[in-house]
């Protein structure tokens, strides 16, 4: 299921049902107190085990385990391998093992917990009690090893659609990143929270730099950062309204935020499962949200120079390079983002309405000549002169530009020299980027300088056509978007209820803060849109907003009324 899909329900209803105390496993320590906190808000009675309890707390804990009296108890898996733990487990009564983020169990995955690989031994400590493993991630071969090493061949398997209708896809070229960025922050996503990945911890350290520099408040976040503050700016992020976590991919999985307004890329991700992992925290609460990627011709140079310098055996090599080159099809397609996604993940689906080829459909066109010229200024630079470079030298060479560096090695009396002046510095950089897409081009050693393909041959043989993609003149904006989406619009509310939500929301804060949770938890943004929509005067009428259940009524009924009627007069 995506994220975001409900997959905890999957085991918390079973949990509730069933008699005993499901067992939850988690690698998400960090995340266990808010898991715990948001199902006791609910009325669930739940609580973790892990290494950051006192004695006397985990005494408590495992004494309320033991006399029945918890619905859920989560786990890390290293604690589910010491004996204690395990005797303890012997003792009570267990309703079902719940294995989340399976997909840990995986070696090649980039999320790989060793830990993982001993939880085959459940069923055969505890044979007769039911567990279920559960994953966002969608590849039919990360489910087979999750099977296999966690021994649930027999096992049925569920997979929900993967589609996110309410996620905007947009992948844009990259030209002065930090100013697109700033720009889609201010115009569309202004008070927003959201997340920035970057690949690199100095460039996590930067752009977070730079968005507090430009009134936007931003946290870092990094395995560079000691575990106190990494555990405090997730905290807080969580916690706050609008802030921007700019961070590493290692910032994410389980986080259940779901008011995530947009998940910004600087940066190429290493594979499509990737992709759509991180821009699935966009978006939770099914209110529309932006996932958007700016991706250069840096990108493929910098990610084939990582593969090329990385471990691991030929094998591995080979791997990564195809997780890119699905990623790069992605980036390049003049087709529907969603329908290539999906179809990445076996499903089929058609053209959605809510991206950006769809919504500013690019032109193809015939690049064969271009590609011509381009390939053959590699050539002649590799045949004449026995030399390589990269794509800036190729394409001044190709736009006759006479800079210090054609002057210095000659390049001007190349008969290549100034003949594809028909093209711009930035769409020649396209060609480039495009020709790599493709395979027809490589880039080779430390420089990154070009170099031909096999498939180069049959472009400078005239025996194969080169499609490539214009970039449309202007790109689409979340505007033009919300009104073709098929995603649930937010309510909208009137001059009258507005001041009435922004009254819920500060109200939310303090209750959130005294209580020590996330805001969320207490109630969702869509729920407090609703109340102010329709300003209920009892508790019955306020019982029937979607979000306001028996639990949360109890608790908070009385005081949504009273800051509703606090403003009346
Ligand atoms: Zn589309």
């Amino acid at each position: 299921m995506p994220t975001g899909g409900g997959k905890s329900l999957c085991y918390q209803i079973p949990a509730l049902v069933r008699d005993g105390t499901a067992v939850v496993i988690s690698p998400l320590i960090a995340l266990m107190q808010d898991q715990v906190d948001a199902l006791r808000a609910l009325g669930t009675r739940a609580d973790f085990l892990n290494s950051t309890l006192d004695f006397d707390t985990r005494r408590a804990v495992e004494a309320t385990f033991l006399a029945g009296d918890l619905d859920l108890l989560y786990l890390a898996p290293e604690a589910l391998g010491t004996p204690g733990v395990q005797r303890l487990l012997d003792r009570g009564n267990i309703a079902l093992f719940a294995i989340d983020e399976a997909h840990c169990v995986s070696q090649w995955g980039h999320d790989f917990r060793p830990d993982y690989l001993a939880l085959s031994m459940l069923h055969e400590r505890w044979p007769s009690v039911p567990r279920i493993a559960l994953t966002a991630t969608a590849t039919s071969a990360t489910h087979a090893e999750i099977a296999t090493r966690l021994q649930l061949e027999g096992a049925r398997h569920f997979v929900a659609s993967f589609d996110r209708p309410n996620i905007q896809y947009r992948i844009v070229p990259k030209n002065e990143p930090r100013k697109q960025l700033l720009h889609l922050l201010r115009t569309e996503h202004a008070g927003d929270a959201g997340i920035v990945y970057c690949l690199s911890r100095a460039s996590v350290e930067k752009i977070a730099e730079f968005l507090v520099d430009n009134g936007i408040p931003a946290l870092p976040y990094h395995a560079g950062l000691d575990a106190r503050t990494r555990a405090a700016n997730q905290s807080r992020f969580l916690r706050e309204d609008g802030l921007v976590m700019v961070a590493t991919i290692a910032f994410g999985m389980g986080i259940d935020k779901p008011d995530v307004r947009f998940v910004a890329h600087l940066d190429l991700p290493k594979s499509v499962e990737g992709y759509y992992q991180e821009t699935g925290r966009a978006g939770r609460d099914g209110l529309p949200s932006t996932a958007w990627l700016a991706y250069g011709l840096q990108d493929v140079v910098q990610q084939r120079k990582l593969i090329d310098g990385s471990d691991g055996d030929l094998a591995h090599r080979r791997n990564l390079a195809a997780h890119l080159d699905a990623m790069l099809a992605l980036c390049e397609t003049v087709e529907c983002r969603r329908v290539q996604l999906l179809a990445y993940f076996g499903q089929e689906s058609k053209p959605c309405g809510n991206c950006d080829t769809c919504l500013a459909p690019p032109e193809s066109w015939d690049g064969t000549i271009a590609a011509q010229k381009l390939l053959s200024t590699v050539l002649r630079l590799h045949r004449e002169r026995n030399q390589r470079f990269g794509a800036t030298q190729s394409i001044d060479i190709l736009l006759g530009k006479r800079t210090d560096k054609v002057a210095q090695h000659r390049h001007d009396q190349l008969s290549v020299f100034g003949i594809g002046t028909e093209l711009s510095e930035s769409e020649w950089r396209a060609v480039v980027r495009q020709l790599l897409a493709q395979g027809l081009l490589a880039v080779e050693g430390e420089y990154g300088t070009l170099a031909l393909t096999e498939g180069s041959k049959g472009v400078l043989g005239r025996q194969r056509e080169v499609k490539l993609r214009r970039e449309p003149e202007r790109a689409p904006t979340a505007r033009a978007a919300k009104a073709r989406s098929g995603a649930a619009a937010p309510v909208q509310l009137s001059p009258e209820a507005a001041p009435v939500f922004e009254r819920l929301r500060a109200w939310r804060a303090a209750t959130a803060k005294e209580q020590g949770v996330p805001a969320y938890v207490i109630f969702h943004d869509a729920t407090l849109r609703q109340i102010a929509a329709e300003a209920p005067r009892t508790l019955t009428a306020l019982s029937t907003i979607s979000g306001v259940g028996e639990a949360k009524l109890a608790k908070f009924g009385q005081q949504i009324l009273e800051t509703l009627a606090s403003g009346e007069d």
